[in-house]
């Protein structure tokens, strides 16, 4: 396969539209610092009631573009019966070997949809079996430096949160190219579900900004203990 340059970060998630609500506003963040970002859906969204497999591949295009993407991804597994078996591992791995990311943001590993704690599960193991060595010959051993999760709809203490103030209204832009999923119609602005959503989106991202003293923030969880080396720097009042 060609190859590219490595990403920086890399996002793998269960469906199309789930990067533009948990962590659009960081992957924005970072392409607009200068990062090479990416994002890896495993599944199409074959089992939506509303749209094709296909329509939701455009979009997610179309999202992208928003999300200023260097590259975007579809893995086509079977949505709503996502399996964290051998082969799917396997051809994650292989994906992930192929985009060398530094960082991956995966979905946090406890959620009510299955196909969400499959999808960090998968995601995890497969960025383990990137990195050794006799998975197969052929191809460059990758493993991720940091793995995180992010953990917007998890309703757990996020280890830090990312200030998207700047970066929520693009996000939220990029949620509304899915039409076949939030839209009415063709013609009008604002459909009552787009208010809905827009408020719901709003609130939790208000929520979470208000941890860290800002309008509006992402939060991601952690396994290892965050590193801190100048105290004084640091972040977030106290009183
Ligand atoms: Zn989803």
């Amino acid at each position: 396969m060609a190859e590219t340059p490595p990403l920086d970060v890399l996002a793998i998630a269960a469906h199309p539209d789930d990067v533009e609500q948990t962590c659009g506003g960081t992957l924005i963040k970072m392409a607009q610092a200068g990062y090479r970002t990416g994002v890896l859906d495993l599944t199409a969204g074959d089992m939506g009631t509303r749209g094709t497999p296909e329509i939701r591949l455009q979009e997610a295009e179309a999202a992208g573009r928003e999300l200023m993407l260097a590259w975007r991804g579809n893995m086509r597994f079977p949505d709503a019966r996502l399996e964290n078996s051998l082969p799917a591992r396997m051809s994650l791995a292989m994906e992930i070997r192929r985009l060398r990311p530094r960082v991956v943001i995966l979905p946090y590993w406890e959620a009510r949809h299955p196909d969400h704690y499959r999808a960090g599960e998968l995601g995890y193991e497969a960025c383990f079996l990137a990195g050794l060595k006799k998975l197969d010959e052929a191809t460059e051993p990758h493993r991720p430096f940091k793995v995180l999760y992010a953990s917007l709809y998890a309703n757990v203490t996020p280890s830090f949160v990312v200030d998207i103030t700047e970066q929520f209204e693009r996000r939220m832009a990029a949620l509304f190219r899915y039409r076949s999923q939030y839209g009415g119609g063709p013609g009008s602005e604002l459909f009552p579900a787009e208010r809905e959503i827009r408020e719901r989106l709003a609130a939790i991202a208000r929520f979470y900004g208000n941890l860290i003293g800002v309008k509006y923030g992402e939060p991601f969880v952690v396994k290892e203990t965050m590193r801190v080396d100048d105290i004084v720097s640091l972040g977030v009042r106290s009183f």
